[in-house]
């Protein structure tokens, strides 16, 4: 319990995210957990009208998969011609019944979002939430905290960033962070500590 105890504390800290489970056990596991946070924390706060994950044309297929097993619908964002979300195109998608979004930080194309905290904004202003998938997390360790640039959620594929380069075919894992407003509804039993017990 200590081990695991100490590794989410360390992942949280990695990530600047406040609490994490080590229970999924693949980053696409996460992605599913992720989603199922976004559903819980939209009906805590009796929003009921959100049907819809924004991702873009670059997601890996895990993510649109991910959407559809927990029950919402994608809408996809083009790219621009740098390689990143087409801002133009997310604002003409975005609206009420939007839960969330999925972005891959850097991308899939290994392309830094550099326009993640409008992207963040946009997203946040239709009560949105914002998934990173971190499969990337990689490129971005000690350099940069995902929940800084305004993420709410991530998954961490373990075996890609702390392993063989991009998992090297597994075993994996993927724990989720999350920050303080969603930690509620993260899947029990979590782990915690009292002076000294875990
Ligand atoms: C590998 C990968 C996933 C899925 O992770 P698994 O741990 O293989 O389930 C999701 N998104 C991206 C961008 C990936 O590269």
């Amino acid at each position: 319990l200590k081990v695991y105890y100490e590794l989410e504390r360390i992942l949280s800290d990695i990530t600047g995210f406040y609490k994490t489970t080590l229970q999924p056990s693949a980053g696409s596991q996460g992605e599913m957990v992720g989603l199922l946070l976004m559903q819980s924390y939209h009906r805590s706060k009796k929003i009921n009208n959100k049907k819809y994950i924004i991702i873009p044309e670059t997601a890996h297929g895990t993510n649109p998969a991910s959407v559809i097993m927990s029950g919402y619908e994608v809408k996809q964002v083009k790219s621009n011609d740098r390689g990143r979300v087409d801002i133009d195109h997310l604002f003409e998608i975005v609206d009420e019944e939007v839960a969330g979004m999925m972005l891959t930080q850097p991308n899939t194309l290994g392309l830094f979002e550099d326009e993640i905290e409008k992207i963040c904004e946009i997203i946040h202003n239709v009560d949105g939430l914002m998934y990173m998938d971190g499969a990337n997390l990689n490129a971005l360790v000690g350099i940069v905290k995902p929940a800084n640039m305004g993420f709410d959620i991530m998954h961490i594929n373990v075996h890609k960033t702390f392993s063989t380069p991009h998992g090297g075919g597994g075993p994996g894992a993927g724990p989720v962070a999350v920050n303080e407003k969603l930690s509620d509804f993260l899947p029990g039993p979590m782990i915690e500590c009292e002076k000294g017990r875990y």
